[in-house]
């Protein structure tokens, strides 16, 4: 009988990358405070009382005061006019302390999320959610790229090294995951299929691929027999379950069935404990190195 451990795939720690990335992130602020004078600076914007919006703000929020980066939280009530939270923007683009702007999507009905971005300053668009940044990524400029894609590229790069020549198939093509993280891996010169709900015999597709990132928000549809043996699978989804009478919230999964690729796969990425806690941490990366940028020091060592 062959060891079940040796058929089973490396499991890939984000949550531990992601405390390393944040203690090296904690150790540049301190020196960029001891240069600067100041503090790194992030503004979360929330509008209105979205449940899991307040969760995500909060956890930002403990997350930059224990990097050692100011937070500047701005909580508004769901009545905030389009005018009242764009005038808060233009405030935070023109304030000296504040490196990153993030506004906490989704925003409350009649708000148009992509004017608020807009009015963001690219340079304190630490989400990488601006048009300029997105067309800084795709000529290859220098911005700011969104944080959970730029986090699995991190995670992919630690395990594998260099991704050179590598077969990668991204499944989703969202402004905010899909599309950057196939123009990333397309600048770390794998040769990447950017697949979606319209593409033709998915399983196959997905079958030739060395990486595989899932990013569609569906529980657990890429099965164990679309992965290549060996394959890194990077799986973005969070989709909660129903709940059930051991799991009353409802049981947390990814959008790959984990058992089944883990039998096949090189490494893959739990769900929780893969991705979600980069997001966090490259948020913090990102706001460390506009705070570089806005001081006009060179971008900090290693993140
Ligand atoms: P979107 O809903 O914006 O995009 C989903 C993508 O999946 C679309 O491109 C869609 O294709 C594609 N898709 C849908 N159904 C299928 C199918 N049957 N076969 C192939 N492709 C399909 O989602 P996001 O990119 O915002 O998020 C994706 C997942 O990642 C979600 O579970 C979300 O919760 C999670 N997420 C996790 C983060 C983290 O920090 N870990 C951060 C952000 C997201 P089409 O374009 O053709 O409609």
């Amino acid at each position: 009988m062959p060891d079940p451990l040796e058929t089973m795939a490396a499991r890939i720690d984000g949550k531990a990358f992601a405390e390393r990335l944040r203690a090296r992130i904690g150790a540049a602020a301190a020196d960029f405070v001891h240069t600067a004078a100041r503090r790194p600076g992030l503004a979360v914007v929330l509008v209105g009382d979205d449940a899991a919006s307040q969760v995500y703000v909060g956890a930002k929020g403990r997350a930059c005061e224990e990097a050692g980066i100011a937070s500047f939280e701005h909580r508004l009530p769901a009545t905030t006019s389009a005018a009242e939270l764009l005038t808060l923007v233009e405030r935070l683009n023109r304030d000296g302390e504040v490196d990153g702007i993030l506004v906490q999507l989704p925003l409350p009905q009649g708000l148009d999320e992509q004017a608020v971005i807009a009015a963001i300053d690219p340079d304190k668009d630490v989400d990488g959610f601006h048009v300029i940044n997105a067309g800084r990524l795709a000529v290859g400029q220098e911005g700011f790229v969104p944080c959970t894609p730029l986090g699995c590229l991190m995670l992919l790069q630690d395990h594998l090294g260099d991704l050179s020549g590598l077969e990668a198939v991204v499944i989703g093509r969202s402004n905010i995951v899909g599309k950057p993280m196939a123009q990333l891996l397309t600048d770390a010169n794998a040769t990447v299929t950017l697949a979606h709900s319209r593409t033709r015999d998915l399983a196959q597709v997905v079958r030739r691929a060395d990486i595989v990132v899932a990013a569609v928000g569906r529980p657990e549809m890429v099965r164990g027999d679309w992965i290549k043996p060996g394959a890194c699978v990077i799986d973005v989804g969070i989709n909660r379950l129903a709940p059930t009478d051991d799991k009353p919230k409802g049981r947390l999964v990814g959008d790959v069935a984990f058992a089944e690729a883990a039998a096949v796969a090189g490494a893959i990425t739990p769900v929780p404990g893969g991705v979600g806690p980069m997001t966090i941490a490259v948020l913090l990366r990102n706001t460390l190195v506009a705070a570089h940028r806005h001081a006009g020091l060179p971008p900090p060592e290693g993140l």
